[in-house]
């Protein structure tokens, strides 16, 4: 099977289909394009693919220039640089690469898998110095979070953030607690459960984590959601989700919440939009945050599949609008998807609503089922897409050559508090 990022160069090469086969001719440049600092002005940060038109705050990480060798160098000769500094540096380093990853990245990563899976996996590599996380900015954090003080945590190239994880900043959610505390004052009711509960989905910053530690709140993936909103029911008559609208609003509509229970909060306006009533009788109060890969897919595409292919199983993950879950077969993690496909005995039409470049991997790893990605549209993560090999062979030769280039820190009082919402969500577990 091609690469998604070979599959966007042929395609972007043949000028009449390129407006039809990927969202943008841009993936086909180098990420260090839109790295420079003089590159980036007047374009959007978060670069060429789904969140190309994501408002990206001040605060979004930049990152600096690459050296020009990196730049100018073959796919063969950065997969063999990448091979030799590895074979170098031995046990010292663990290389983790996400489920949506570029295959040129994913093909050196010793785990692969979703962000918490990676974080956990790389404590089971106690002895190494060094963790390079091929994925996006808070998935750096929490390995940092989680692993221990003197190991180093690193990501690739700085730029690679996550637009939804930016839609819920710490100052929006300190400013939305404190007018929900003025509203429904502190005091926990006759059963005991305080008027609100923070939730926060594991895309999220490290600070946003420590909120949720630090105000009785927890943490979720998109495999334990609900597991963890019973938690937070039993503890409060009220959550405040984010920052991920639908993950929240498909979690509790499959749990009985009706929608008019679930108003949305927007972080600039009073009472983030509503009225007091409304939040009083509220069950689930929703961030106005969203992933712009899975907000791609429609009910229109489901409908499509069904009628090309006729008994097509459909998959879509929970971070997908709630029309386009009910109008799929199943709804579940990346981690779920991939485990429906691997567990479907007969050969099997799969058409799944996630990143384009797990569903390439699946349809490879699994011929004898035929899986295709509900979006025609080549349109991956723009922020994982920042990471080239390029930047992975940077920082693994700056490790051979004693630099730690790109170390993700978390201020230790904020790790603290973040580990103790992540405990939580692991107490929660059934
Ligand atoms: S796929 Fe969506 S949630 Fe995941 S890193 Fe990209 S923008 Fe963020």
């Amino acid at each position: 099977m091609t690469s998604v990022a070979t599959a966007i160069s042929l395609v972007t090469r043949a000028e009449a289909e390129a407006a039809a086969g990927t969202c943008s001719a841009d993936l086909a440049k180098g990420p260090w394009e839109f790295d420079a600092a003089e590159a980036l002005r007047g374009m959007p940060a978060y670069g060429p693919g789904a969140s190309v038109a994501d408002r990206a705050p001040a605060s979004t990480p930049r990152q600096g220039q690459l050296p020009e060798e990196y730049k100018q160098a073959s796919d063969d000769e950065l997969h063999a640089r990448i091979t030799a500094a590895k074979e170098k540096l031995g046990d010292r380093v663990v290389v983790l690469g996400h489920f949506y990853q570029r295959d040129e990245v994913v093909e050196h990563a010793d785990f692969v898998g979703d962000s918490f899976q990676l974080a956990n996996a790389a404590l089971t590599r106690p002895e190494a110095e060094a963790i390079v996380f091929c994925g996006v900015h808070f998935m750096a954090e929490t390995a940092d979070i989680l692993s221990r003080r003197d190991q180093a945590v690193i990501l690739p190239n700085l730029a690679a953030g996550c637009s939804m994880a930016d839609m819920a900043d710490i100052d929006s959610v300190e400013q939305a607690w404190a007018q929900l505390e003025e509203l429904f004052g502190t005091e926990p009711d006759a059963e005991g459960r305080v008027p609100v509960i923070p939730v926060t989905y594991m895309n999220s910053s490290a600070a946003l984590k420590g909120f949720c530690g630090e105000h009785g709140g927890i943490v979720c993936t998109s495999s334990n959601a609900a597991t963890v909103l019973e938690w937070a029911f039993e503890r409060g008559q009220r959550v405040l989700f984010f920052p991920d609208q639908h993950l929240g609003r498909n979690t509790a509509k499959a749990m009985g919440v009706p929608l008019e229970q679930m108003p949305m909060w927007s972080p600039r306006k009073p009472l983030g939009g509503n009225d007091a009533a409304t939040l009083r009788d509220s069950r689930v109060i929703l961030w106005h945050g969203f992933c712009s890969v899975h907000k791609r897919f429609t009910v229109a595409q489901i409908e499509k599949a069904r009628t090309e292919y006729p008994g097509v199983r459909v998959i879509v993950h929970p971070e997908c609008p709630m029309e386009v879950v009910d109008a799929a077969d199943e709804h579940g993690s990346t981690d779920y998807i991939r485990k429906a496909i691997a567990a479907a005995t007969e050969p099997t039409v799969f058409a799944i609503g996630t990143e384009v470049n797990l569903v390439n991997r699946l349809a490879a790893e699994y011929p004898q089922h035929t899986v295709f990605c509900l979006d025609p549209v080549i349109c991956p993560c723009s922020t994982m897409y920042r990471i080239h090999p390029g930047y992975l062979a940077w920082v693994l030769e700056g490790l051979v050559d004693g630099e730690v280039r790109n170390r993700i820190e978390v201020p230790a009082d904020v790790a603290s508090t973040a580990r103790v919402a992540l405990e939580r969500m692991l107490a929660a577990r059934p």
